[in-house]
């Protein structure tokens, strides 16, 4: 159960899970088998979604990625939201409240060969009160001789009626661009910088930093000044490891051997959250010989707030006796609990054991923090999860999951949305399924929450 997974984090987020914008959310709404399943599809260029053939049945898919002109957003289509209420117009008029209250803008599906119903017009009232953009589609326009039933339905009082056949396509162009008009603009990636990957070498005084570094470079040792003319010059190695390039960052105190005077913890905590903020990938380096400390502790929470990949790199396993060997798995089992997704590597600076073993954990690391898992596949795979084991009921209410979008890489973060809240045990439950499904091997992952109400 999600309960096990409780107390495994410190109770504070890092600002970059919840530090996230999703792209553009467009619900797609109507009464059942006014065509929204086919919009979709249209939508989205039949990538991802499966029309079901049967009407009314409950679709387990709910969000899609949608890709026009350049732009993306996500589409959700709402015909597979079960929301309380009794009586069907009731049922379809909740449906759209949620949505409205989810997304950023609605498309309102109309069936125009059949007209304005009591339900449309219901729903449409809905939608007015929202003040979220909406477009009224009037579908199944197969033909020139529906479009002036399509007119009608100016009369919803929401404004132009977009004459389109979901079926065959007919108009989707234009209405993919009224789409896009009414939509916020998506927040742009934030682009890898290209280059030699960008590793932090981190650690506490004494676990080898500098020997390791050293060993790394070899004779190769190639230093770039990233900073000219400074008095304290931050200085990237670049260092060949597994037929790669490695860029380093800020090595200058590692090879100077700064001495280890008073306020130089200080000084190396600063120095280390700035290397982790130009690094991708933090090798967190640790003294297999000693028991994990309190200073240990520190360096990782730093790489886990700054949102890095990481791997947990042991050194001076040369000094190593089974005794010692056996302590230090049972400490790892319990002190580094919260980073178990970390991949761990056995090393000697001294005498080089294993250090090839690093490029490959590096790369691992890397693309788990780039994973990118496509809306539909997140979902179908969201709505399983729930239907297996449901959020827990909170104040006599159980909240209800709506869907998920991952709202961005380097390093994942998803964002499920919810009628309700979601406590700290369930999302973790959640983060802790979708590594065991996805995978992000080296990479911290974040969930968090929007409710809608
Ligand atoms: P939903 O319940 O609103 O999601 O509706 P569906 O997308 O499942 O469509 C219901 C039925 O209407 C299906 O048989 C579709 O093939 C049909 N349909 C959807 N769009 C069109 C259209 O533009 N023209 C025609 N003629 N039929 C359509
Ligand atoms: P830093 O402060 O993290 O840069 O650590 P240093 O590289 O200065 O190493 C601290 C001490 O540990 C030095 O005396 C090193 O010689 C020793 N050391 C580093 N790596 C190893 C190793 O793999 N095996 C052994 N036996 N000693 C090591």
């Amino acid at each position: 159960g999600f309960l096990d997974e409780v107390g495994a984090l410190p109770a504070d987020e890092p600002e970059w899970v919840d530090d996230v914008t999703t792209q553009p959310v467009l619900a797609v709404v109507g009464r059942p088998n006014v065509g929204k399943s086919t919009l979709v599809n249209r939508i989205i260029g039949r990538r991802e979604a499966v029309v079901e053939d049967v009407p009314g049945v409950t679709r387990d898919r709910v969000a899609y990625d949608a890709l026009w002109n350049g732009r993306r957003f996500t589409v959700l289509d709402t015909g597979g939201w079960e929301v309380d209420a009794t009586g069907r117009a009731a049922q379809i008029a909740a449906q759209a409240e949620v949505a409205a209250q989810t997304a950023d803008a609605v498309a309102l599906v109309v069936d125009a060969r059949v007209g304005a119903t009591v339900e449309d017009r219901a729903v449409a009232k809905v939608l007015q009160r929202s003040g979220k953009p909406v477009l009224v589609i009037a579908n199944k326009v197969d033909d020139e001789r529906v479009e002036a039933d399509a007119m009608e339905l100016w009369s919803l009082g929401l404004g132009q009626p977009y004459p389109v056949s979901a079926l065959h396509g007919r108009g989707s162009g234009d209405l993919l661009d009224a789409v896009l008009a009414i939509l916020p603009e998506a927040p742009a990636d934030r682009d890898p910088i290209g280059g030699p990957r960008r590793v932090a070498l981190v650690g506490r005084p004494n676990v080898g930093k500098s020997s390791l570094l050293n060993r790394l470079t070899g004779e190769t040792r190639s230093v770039v000044d990233s900073v000219a003319g400074t008095t304290v010059d931050p200085v990237d190695s670049m260092v060949e490891l597994g037929g790669e390039s490695w860029r380093f960052i800020d090595t200058a105190g590692l090879r100077r051997r700064v001495s280890h005077a008073s306020g130089t913890e200080y000084y190396a905590s600063l120095r280390t959250a700035s290397a982790l903020d130009a690094a991708e990938v933090a090798v967190v380096l640790i003294d297999a010989t000693e028991s994990i400390a309190e200073q240990d502790q520190r360096v990782i929470t730093m790489v886990i707030e700054a949102g890095r990949a990481c791997v947990l790199v042991f050194n001076k396993w040369d000094l190593l006796d089974e005794d010692r060997r056996l302590k230090l798995e049972k400490e790892i089992d319990w002190e580094l609990r919260r980073i178990k997704w970390a991949l761990r590597v056995n090393v000697s600076a001294l005498t080089g054991r294993s250090v090839d073993k690093l490029a490959p954990a590096l790369r691992t690391a890397l693309e788990g923090w780039e994973q990118r898992v496509p809306t539909g596949r997140l979902n179908q795979w969201l709505g399983e999860l729930v239907a297996a084991t449901p959020p827990p009921v909170r104040g006599g209410r159980q909240p209800k999951i709506l869907f998920a979008t991952q709202a961005g890489t380097r390093p994942p973060r998803f964002v499920v949305f919810s009628t309700g809240f979601l406590e700290a045990g369930y999302r973790r439950f959640i983060e802790r399924r979708l590594r065991e499904d996805f995978g992000f091997t080296g990479s911290p992952v974040g969930v968090s929450v929007r409710v809608r109400e």
